[in-house]
């Protein structure tokens, strides 16, 4: 298996802004193998980069893992050039942009939107869920009622450049079942896991979906131990990529179960990966992504094809990690 390997000094320059980083570009990554000490908070692609910092000003106050994943999710969210998270999402095909996460703390308490509408920040809302009422999720009418009832932001979607291309996209699939490609236009959900200065850890995923979805359609980021799983016991785990072949493995529940068993996180992302593609006879356009950390600070992620990386911040370190993959596309 070919992995490259990029030199650090690279990412330092896209860590100060010297080279603009941009989805699909070849930037400069570091391949990471090494046990990091502290806290620490990974996410999924190049857009993890700007998350992680706004979650690091949260830990390096000595703030709660949890917490410091919502924030970053929270920046995603805001981010107006992101498709595939928040205000800027794709919508579903009959254009409406529904939104999608959930929050989990190493002490197993969770919370989760799904189909929510209209909302700024669904990582937020979930976290809402969690903390005001004694369920796990809420989803569609009722999420946005009590996001309303909560106060939380309301924004107009989908944003009019994001419209033009769904009426685009609508022109020229007449039939509407057809699977879209997953590509960077498609799939790019933010995952964040993060382990705090006080050992405890914590993890948010939000996404708008899969782009040009079903109506009435979740995926994995919603829901606990399919787009992320956190046990304080063992470490945490979160995903992206096509969701319903996330969900039919239990994917985030299974690494951390696999890290538990004493795998390291690579391996156990790994592993889960080799068992979404043993079950898959048709893996044409099946991404799927894992990240994972562990209590002893090992990081690691694996994904079913090349391309896919993950956002690395510590007391020392700012940087993109390629993960191994099983197959290139
Ligand atoms: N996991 C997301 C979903 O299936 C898609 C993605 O990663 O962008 O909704």
């Amino acid at each position: 298996m070919e992995r490259r390997k990029f030199i650090q000094a690279g990412s330092l320059i896209v860590a100060a802004g010297l080279i603009k980083p941009f989805q699909g570009a070849e930037i400069p990554v570091y391949s990471f193998e090494e046990r990091i000490e502290g806290p620490m908070i990974i996410s999924t692609w190049i857009h993890g980069l700007e998350a992680n910092r706004a979650g690091w000003s949260i830990l390096e106050n000595g703030g709660s893992a949890l917490d410091a994943t919502v924030a970053g999710a929270m920046q995603t969210e805001s981010d107006v050039a992101n498709r595939s998270v928040g205000i800027g999402g794709r919508p579903d095909r009959t254009g409406h942009v529904t939104l999608d996460a959930c929050v989990m703390d190493g002490d197993g308490r969770s919370g989760a939107v799904g189909y929510l509408e209209g909302i700024a920040h669904p990582a937020a809302v979930a976290k809402a869920v969690m903390e005001k009422t004694p369920h796990a999720m809420l989803v569609g009418s009722g999420a946005r009622q009590f996001a309303l009832d909560n106060g939380f932001a309301t924004i107009k979607t989908p944003l009019p450049e994001v419209k033009k291309d769904y009426l685009q996209w609508r022109k020229e699939n007449k039939e509407l079942i057809k699977r879209p490609k997953i590509n960077h236009e498609n799939h790019d959900t933010i995952g964040l896991i993060a382990r705090d200065a006080q050992g405890r850890f914590g993890g948010t995923c939000t996404t708008s979906g899969w782009a040009y979805k079903m109506p009435g359609r979740l995926g994995d980021s919603p829901i606990i131990g399919a787009g992320l799983f956190v046990d304080n016991e063992v470490g945490a785990a979160t995903a992206t990529g096509l969701g319903e072949a996330i969900i039919r493995v239990a994917g985030s529940a299974i690494v951390v179960e696999l890290m538990r068993g004493g795998m390291k996180p690579s391996e156990a992302c790994k592993e889960v990966v080799m068992r979404i593609i043993r079950k898959n006879k048709d893996l044409t356009g099946l991404q799927c992504g894992f990240i994972a950390m562990d209590r002893q600070g090992n990081v690691g992620g694996f994904s079913v094809y090349n391309g896919f990386n993950f956002a690395l911040k510590t007391q020392t370190r700012d940087e993109m990690v390629d993960t191994e993959f099983d197959r290139k596309w």
